[in-house]
């Protein structure tokens, strides 16, 4: 074998970075349930939105679905760690189907708080985004109307509201810390008596990530983040890293999406993965590196997370 040389490269790795402790857990309710049902076990919606977990676990023998109406009567179904609005529950309980809620508890925890406010009587703001389904389920927690989504810092000047007097926010978990922070800011400003989290919803794997990124993004010259296209805390990284001042911080969903020919004058490349991310793809990388450079693997982990969430009832021990 010919010896030829490598490039120096130092790949820079966050920390914490990857599976958040909902993630984890949701991907232990599915297969605890494939152990106890046995297959199929469906899922609606993607557990977590990565597809190499996903594709795992279809090879297991689940099967994903987005409506309730594609699983049959006979077969157990798990609701995503995203959660799902109060008519999937009701709709499975009239079905009589088995059902596990695979719902991160920091999603329910928003869930609880918008019931209670709307017992209140209040009307509620949600900040989050369109169409992702953790904005979808923390919608449907209250009837039609009863809460408006908010996604940027303008809308809060022209928002209609009720009462002014009458009002409450929450907001989806995995937002950007500063953003956010900027749109309850405006929302404070315009309606004084607003009820809500002292500051927001956003869970503390969101939190952390973000800070990692934010720290280690001047001292790289590229970042790349492990997720996938319609994660929101994949794409906030993204978001956070080029607001930190690295430019070059792309999303990428394993190794073999990765061109190599666009990071030409890095020495010093940042690596993170977002919370359904799994650390295998961040290995994947740190070996597909290793066949173009010489690589040096530098630890930038900020902060040491130990929180773990347990499993419904049905399934533990
Ligand atoms: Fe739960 Fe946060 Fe993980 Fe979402 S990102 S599953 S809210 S811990």
């Amino acid at each position: 074998e010919t010896l030829k040389f490598l490039p120096p490269l130092t790949l820079v790795l966050a920390g914490p970075r990857g599976f958040c402790a909902g993630v984890d857990r949701a991907i232990q309710i599915v297969e605890r349930a494939l152990a106890k049902y046995g297959a199929p076990v469906y899922v609606r919606h993607e557990i977590v939105h990565n597809r190499f977990v996903v594709d795992g676990l279809r090879d297991k023998g689940a099967v994903f679905v987005e409506e309730l109406d594609q699983v049959p009567d006979d077969a157990p179904v798990i609701f995503s760690a995203h959660g799902v609005p109060k008519r999937v529950p009701a709709e499975a309980g009239r079905r009589g189907l088995e059902f596990l809620d695979a719902t991160c508890p920091l999603v329910s925890k928003v869930h609880t708080q918008a019931e209670r406010h709307h017992a209140a009587g209040r009307q509620i703001i949600l900040i989050g985004h369109a169409n992702h389904p953790e904005v979808i389920g923390t919608m449907g927690q209250v009837p039609e109307g009863r809460m408006i989504l908010v996604e940027t810092r303008e809308e809060v000047d022209t928002l209609a509201v009720e009462d002014p007097e009458n009002l409450a926010f929450v907001t989806q978990t995995t937002l950007s810390v500063e953003e956010t922070a900027g749109i309850v800011e405006a929302l404070r400003d315009r309606f004084p008596s607003i009820q809500g989290p002292r500051k927001e919803d956003i869970c503390y794997a969101t939190t952390n990530r973000q800070a990692a990124v934010r720290t280690m993004a001047a001292g790289v010259d590229a970042l790349l983040v492990l997720g996938a296209p319609n994660s929101s805390n994949s794409r906030r990284l993204v978001e956070t890293a080029k607001d930190a001042g690295c430019d070059r911080a792309v999303l990428v969903q394993r190794a073999a999406d990765i061109d190599w020919s666009t990071l030409t004058g890095v020495k010093r490349l940042g690596i993170t993965a977002g919370a359904s991310a799994p650390e295998v793809l961040v290995e994947e990388v740190v070996d597909a590196a290793r066949q173009r450079y010489t690589v040096t693997v530098e630890d930038a982990t900020i902060a040491e997370e130990t929180i773990t969430f347990k499993l419904p009832r049905a399934l533990s021990a």
